[in-house]
């Protein structure tokens, strides 16, 4: 850090198209999840509710491909980041490439795909340690698990945390996220006044309100690495 300067703080707002070069699909893509699955069959409470079999099996399937699939340059740019700066992952992803790569401070906002939660008890929450959750695996209440993943209509229990982050950022950087789920994609609202925004995304598009927004539009593998040398060369 150059003398004089205090050290930014940057927040980095992550989406699926993070993780597509890794090879998880997006959700509103051409070839994403939600072109061949009905979100209400699937990721809803009441779809938990008329058939938990169903959607158990959705979850074991997307399980069995994290433990296939490896973090990406992009995932590994951002753990750059943290040599330089106070760096804060918030992700609306439920993979855990982030961590994978290296990167320390991460806030999931719609819960771990690795991990399994009482349908009793929210605050019992434990680590999967291989892909399949079945139906009759209990929490040590005695109760069904189910995939610790906030499901469409259930409220985000890390946004109150998310948005105190975002209120501390000197620098935003939102990658591969559609900005189409709320509330993650209010977060933004939350940022100091005029603060620096990049998008990287090959759709992005600046929200009109916002000033001081540069749009890249190019894959996370290739756009963060090199906007996290710009960064360090000029803030670093
Ligand atoms: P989304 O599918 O709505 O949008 C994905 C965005 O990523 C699009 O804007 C697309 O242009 C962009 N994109 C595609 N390929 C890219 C690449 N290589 N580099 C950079 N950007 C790329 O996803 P979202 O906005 O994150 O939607 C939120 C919901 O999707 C959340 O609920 C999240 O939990 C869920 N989700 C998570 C995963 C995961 O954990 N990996 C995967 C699919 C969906």
């Amino acid at each position: 850090m150059r003398p004089g300067f205090s050290m930014k703080n940057i927040v980095v707002l992550s989406g699926a198209g993070i993780s597509a070069e890794s090879g998880i699909r997006t959700f509103r893509d051409g070839d994403g999840l939600w072109r061949t699955h009905r979100f209400q069959d699937l990721a809803t409470p009441q779809a938990w509710e008329k058939n938990p079999h169903l959607v158990l099996e959705f979850y074991n399937e997307r399980r069995k491909q994290l433990f296939e699939v490896q973090p990406n340059e992009g995932h590994k740019a951002l753990v750059r980041l943290e040599q330089h700066f106070i760096t804060d992952i918030v992700t609306q992803n439920v993979d855990d490439l982030h961590e994978r790569a290296g990167s320390g401070r991460v806030l999931h906002l719609h819960g771990e795909l690795k991990k399994a939660r009482s349908t009793k008890n929210p605050n019992l929450v434990y680590t999967l340690d291989n892909w399949e959750l079945k139906w009759g695996d209990k929490c040590e209440e005695g109760s069904q698990l189910r995939p610790h993943i906030v499901w469409f209509g259930e409220a985000v229990p890390n946004i109150g945390l998310a948005i105190q982050i975002v209120r501390q950022a000197d620098i935003m950087i939102v990658v591969g996220t559609s900005l189409q789920v709320y509330p993650a994609a209010g977060l933004l609202d939350y940022a100091k006044n005029s603060i620096p925004v990049y998008l990287v995304d090959p759709k992005a598009e600046a929200p009109y309100y916002m000033k001081n927004v540069v749009t890249i539009r190019e894959k996370a593998g290739i756009g963060l690495p090199k906007l996290v040398d710009e960064l360090i060369e000029k803030y670093g």
